[in-house]
């Protein structure tokens, strides 16, 4: 089992989840939601992720900027 194993570049995840905006981020770019199709029907949309599917993640404003694991561990020892 991984556990904090997110791949972080320039601060933003670039293999892994993203919480702030609840999408997951393959190579830098925004995986799209699992919803089925019917949940896409007369312009509706089924969630933000949608719209962000196929985005490159630091072109998305609101994705969160993190430190690098390494950064984090050090700030907690201290
Ligand atoms: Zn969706």
């Amino acid at each position: 089992m991984r556990e904090s194993s997110d791949e972080i570049q320039d601060g933003f995840v670039w293999n892994g989840f993203d919480y702030d905006l609840q999408v997951w981020v393959s190579d830098g770019v925004i995986m799209p939601c699992a919803h089925p199709n019917w949940m896409r029907s007369s312009g509706k949309m089924c969630c933000l992720v949608y719209h962000l599917a196929g985005r490159l993640i630091k072109e998305v404003e609101g994705a969160k900027r993190r430190q690098s694991a390494l950064a984090i561990q050090s700030t907690i020892a201290e």
